[in-house]
């Protein structure tokens, strides 16, 4: 059969490389399955120093047997790959742009929408369902979590979140998003997702796992795979605050991810030269993510809370 342009027999699996135009090509694996089925998608490295689902990405390589699929894996680990060995945080270094906004694609545009275009036109025709793993980067903390878009049509938006459902994060956020990678995918009728775990520039044994066995667990959800698994408690966050700057400053944090807030909490004090702004929770609920960084720029987020 065909993926990404290349062909492939069934029952095995062949690394490939998907033209950007103007510059270095993105290394992907294909798994064609023994047996017939759906595709996945498996993206990581948008944001070069998101790692844990870069390595989880890296040995999935070695991990998936496509003799075993019923359909088909697209498997790309490192998307931004200048932005990774180049330890660029957020953006695509060559241009300084931050790749998960950038959709949709623009052909006569800077690397970012050039590497954009490349995902649309290579990656999107052939996707049943897409995953794109992302985690906090190296000036956040984050608990983990699964991005569910609204940005698609219902019946691709709840197909999402059926999936969504069955993965292993504490918490699922409705996300409106429309600009990135996924949720771009979710507007052209793609089911997607954005899959958030590990943060600060590092990552751990535990992590890479629990992000593995996520994908597993969408491979189970397609029927991609033969197997099974339990359903955890997940809470579904319906109403987030983003608190961000709208200027250069510093960011004083008064809460960590993951940790229960109430109404009125001191959740951080953002400071300029001329001005303080104390931030408050406006609800009961759990901080998602916060910026661990003492100087912030303006459009960086300093914390993220949500209820259910
Ligand atoms: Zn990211």
């Amino acid at each position: 059969m065909i993926l990404c342009g290349h062909e492939i027999a069934y029952g095995q699996k062949k690394e490939i490389e998907i033209p950007v135009i103007n510059s270095n090509p993105i290394k992907a694996s294909i798994f064609c399955g023994e047996k017939e089925g759906k595709t996945l998608v498996i993206t990581a490295g948008v944001h070069g120093c998101e790692y844990v689902g870069i390595e989880a990405a890296q040995r999935l390589k070695n991990i998936i047997n496509p003799k075993e699929l019923c359909g088909n894996i697209i498997l790309v680990p490192i998307v931004n790959e200048s932005g990774f060995f180049s330890g660029a945080k957020q953006v695509v270094p060559e241009d300084n742009q931050n790749l998960n906004r950038v959709f949709p694609a623009d052909e006569n545009g800077t690397l970012s929408k050039l590497i954009a275009h490349a995902v649309q036109t290579y990656l999107y025709p052939y996707a049943d369902f897409l995953i794109d793993l992302h985690s906090g980067d190296i000036n956040e903390e984050l608990f983990p979590l699964v991005f569910f878009p609204v940005a698609g049509e219902q019946r691709v938006n709840e197909k999402a979140l059926e999936a969504a459902k069955c993965l292993s994060v504490p918490y699922r956020v409705k996300s409106t998003a429309k600009n990135g990678l996924y949720s771009y995918a979710v507007q052209q009728g793609i089911p997607s997702l954005l899959i958030e775990r590990g943060f600060g520039g590092l990552w751990s044994e535990n992590e890479v796992s629990a992000c593995i066995e996520d994908i597993f667990r969408i491979m189970s959800y397609l029927n991609i795979i033969d197997k099974s698994y339990d359903n955890i408690n997940q809470t579904e966050i319906s109403i987030a605050v983003y608190e961000e700057t709208e200027c250069n400053g510093f960011w004083y944090t008064n809460k960590k991810a993951g940790e229960e807030i109430k109404q009125g909490d001191l959740l951080g004090v953002f400071q300029t030269a001329n001005d303080k702004r104390c931030i408050f929770a406006e609800f009961d609920g759990v901080v998602l993510y916060y910026t661990t960084a003492l100087g912030v720029q303006k459009g960086d987020a300093l914390i993220a809370y949500g209820r259910a």
